[in-house]
């Protein structure tokens, strides 16, 4: 098969009548279905139902160090619930604090009160001329929404298959005291599924910021999140590799269990250096008397362990590891020849990021919306929502069911073929 670089304008003309003729037919059959959303499908959520059993009136809502749960009290979570989320990201629970239902909420907290009280002694945010935040692109849309909303100048930084340039993140972080931060997904990257490598991992530890106040904002959100039983990524523990860089102070740790229980309804936590949890501390003790500590009993007495949450992801992993392999074999067969697309093959996350040929992926996302597919927007993943090569689609194939995020791939890969014909015609 002919590659559509290769092909001359007659034979491009000639695909094109027959791409319009199979777009129309995909028209007429007035679909409506979603491929935007990154959530869990609700057969995944229905494998954690027996967690609402776990505790009834008749429990005894005592946690280990006998606090009663049903009252005030304990700000940075239940010693349970940190021992769990300690084994999840692998380090020691006195160097977690356990929140609410939401990890999102503690980023925005952590820039909300660094912003308005500074971080552990520094200058409050708001006081300073500019502050600036490295954004590796693409990435995740709402952790770009929460710095543009406190009017933090956002800086691209690309990806490549082993993370973010680090060249790029060295130079920065190292010359200018108004970098105060970079977010990271280090581990299946929404959108791409990129894993950082050893190198990337020990290159962040070994920062030398500008900044005392310069804090990486390490979001592990999809720690444990795996597509396959055999082929799982591991990463390099961010918090060992900055204690041994001589750097502990240098990185906030997100993670939550909203991709494990319930989204909405599981737990988040921070985990960090005994310098870093003590400021966190000092300040929350004003936000709160203590979150939800019921809700991190059921999820300790559910779960267990970091076994019980491994056992759990293998069964969510069974249910969305077909509906990957569906939409990355149809974009190997139709769209790999082509040379019209490129992506990384996520071993885990909730998401393939596609490029398409520059400057094509706004009109992809409007064909395949007038044709009766939502995608999530092009541009999405960049901050301002602005994508300087208009290339990158996200893909989510976990919500819908294996059957309709069929017919939306299909017609996913025609818009594909359509608007990359249309664009090589106006060479
Ligand atoms: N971080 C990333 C990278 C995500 O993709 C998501 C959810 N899609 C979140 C955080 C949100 O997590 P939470 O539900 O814990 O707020």
């Amino acid at each position: 098969m002919k590659s559509y670089q290769e092909m001359t304008k007659e034979e491009l003309l000639q695909e094109k009548a027959g791409l319009e003729a199979e777009y129309a037919k995909i028209k007429a059959r007035g679909l409506a279905l979603d491929m935007s959303r990154g959530k869990p499908s609700s057969e995944q959520l229905d494998l954690c139902m027996d967690m609402l059993d776990v505790i009834d009136s008749k429990s005894v809502l005592k946690s280990e160090n006998g606090t009663d749960l049903r009252n005030y009290g304990i700000v940075d979570g239940i010693p349970e619930a940190k021992r769990l989320i300690a084994e999840i990201v692998d380090c020691k629970p006195e160097n977690v604090i356990v929140y609410g239902n939401s990890s999102l909420n503690i980023m925005y907290d952590q820039i909300s009160r660094a912003m308005t009280h500074g971080i552990c002694g520094n200058t409050p945010w708001c006081k300073l001329d500019k502050v600036k935040f490295l954004c590796p692109v693409p990435g995740y849309d709402r952790h770009f929404a929460v710095t543009e909303h406190f009017g933090i100048e956002m800086i691209n930084i690309p990806m490549s298959a082993d993370g973010p340039d680090m060249d790029l993140v060295e130079k920065y972080v190292s010359e200018d005291p108004a970098v105060k931060g970079i977010w990271c997904v280090p581990k299946y990257s929404n959108p791409q599924g990129v894993v950082y490598s050893d190198d990337t991992v020990r290159r962040f530890a070994n920062l030398k910021p500008a900044a005392a106040d310069f804090r990486i904002f390490w979001d592990n959100a999809y720690c444990v999140h795996h597509i396959y039983e055999d082929k799982q990524a591991q990463i390099l523990n961010i918090l060992d590799e900055c204690e041994k860089a001589g750097n502990p102070d240098l990185v906030f740790q997100f993670c939550s269990t909203s991709k494990v229980s319930f989204p909405g309804a599981g737990i988040a936590a921070i985990s960090a250096s005994a310098a870093n949890i003590a400021d966190i501390k000092k300040q929350l003790s004003f936000q709160t008397i203590g979150h939800d500590k019921i809700n991190q009993l059921r999820h300790v007495r559910y779960f267990k362990d970091r076994a019980g949450i491994e056992a759990h992801m293998m069964k969510q992993a069974a249910i969305i590891r077909p509906k990957f392999e569906m939409v990355l074999d149809l974009l190997e067969k139709e769209i790999k020849p082509l040379g019209i697309g490129s992506w990384v093959n996520p071993l885990g996350g909730y998401f393939i990021g596609f490029e398409t040929l520059e400057g094509c992926a706004k009109a992809v996302v409007a064909k395949c919306k007038e044709a009766g597919v939502v995608l999530t927007g092009a541009g999405a993943p960049f901050p301002y929502g602005k994508d300087p090569k208009d290339s990158i689609i996200r893909i989510a194939p976990t919500y819908p069911s294996l059957a309709d995020l069929t017919e939306a791939a299909n017609v996913f890969v025609t818009c594909v073929k359509l608007v990359s014909v249309e664009k090589l015609l106006e060479r």
